[in-house]
């Protein structure tokens, strides 16, 4: 048997056929085109599945399930999509509308839940049966496994794990709060800790950039500049200490790392690793879990979505 995995983005719908041991079978994509009536939006969506199924010489008879990672805040029991701000969906009971047109059961659950899930079935945290992941892009979004099925907790709000404070009346956030994790530890911030600390160094690379991306950051510590590194190591510092209150919470067996600086790897793994075994609930005796990189890529919301 096969599933089916989407991953609506704000950009593209991607769908998948995986098999039995989540390999993706096929691939079929369109642009999502938000903003539009939702029923287009989904019927464009189930064009997408019929062409992956015949990419991967599947029929529907052949899939048991169907599974869609979405944007924003889902009801996962209801399978609702109840606000998802950046395709202009509000309540959009999107399940019942798979169900309708494939006849086979459908899942839903927020995008960061299926990639926390793909890393179980198919990634770096295969056969783990409590982890963590932690993806630091724009934001700082998380998805948290516990005995092997994601926990989103009440009406799936739960795992908003950017939104908590690590500094009381500190920077402001997206979300309206002063002082979360998010405002310290996103590749967003690092950004803008980089452009700071460079205005007052007029030797960086960084100095006066207008565009600065989390890469140039590290290319620049890797050119000499100590501005650079000292920006670093500091935003290490801001993303083990939300680690560590993760540990002490739940301790996890493992916590992966995703979105584009999980490419730095053991560069920034290993501070954070330090950091956590120092301050940790009973220290090097505590219960310290393996931190690694994502493995998944592009592909993780699909293959997490087909495993909802
Ligand atoms: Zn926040």
């Amino acid at each position: 048997m096969y599933r089916i995995g989407i991953d609506l983005g704000g950009t593209n719908i991607a769908v998948g056929v995986v098999n039995e041991r989540y390999e993706l079978v096929s691939q079929a994509s369109c642009p999502t085109g938000a903003f539009r009536p939702y029923e287009e939006m989904v019927a464009d969506m189930c064009a997408a599945v019929e062409k992956a199924l015949e990419n991967a010489g599947v029929s529907i008879s052949q899939c048991e399930s169907i599974g869609l990672g979405s944007p924003g805040t889902c009801d996962s029991e209801a399978g609702v999509v109840v606000r998802a701000y950046n395709l202009g969906w509000f309540n959009v009971p999107v399940c019942q509308m798979l169900t309708n047109r494939f006849g086979i059961p459908a899942r839903l659950s927020n995008d960061a839940n299926c990639a926390a899930l793909a890393e179980t079935v198919a990634g770096a945290a295969v056969g783990c049966k409590n982890m963590v992941l932690i993806t630091l892009g724009t934001g700082v979004g998380g998805g948290i496994i516990i005995d092997g099925s994601i926990y989103a907790g009440m009406r799936s709000m739960g795992a908003e794990l950017g939104h908590t404070v690590l500094v009381l009346d500190g920077e402001d956030c997206t979300c309206g709060r002063k002082g979360c994790w998010e405002a310290y530890a996103s590749a967003t911030a690092l950004i803008r800790q980089a452009k700071a600390a460079a205005a007052q160094d007029s030797a960086s690379p960084l100095h006066g950039k207008e565009r600065v991306s989390a890469y140039d950051v590290f290319v620049a510590a890797d050119a000499g500049c100590k501005t650079a590194q000292s920006v670093i190591d500091r935003w290490c510092e801001y993303v083990a200490a939300g680690l560590t209150d993760l540990v002490n919470s739940l301790a996890p067996e493992m916590i992966l790392i995703g979105g584009g600086v999980s490419r730095q790897g053991e560069r920034i793994l290993q501070p954070m690793r330090q950091y956590i075994e120092k301050n940790c609930f009973g220290g090097k005796e505590g219960a310290i879990p393996r931190l690694l990189a994502a493995k998944l890529g592009n592909e993780a919301g699909i293959i997490g979505a087909a495993a909802l």
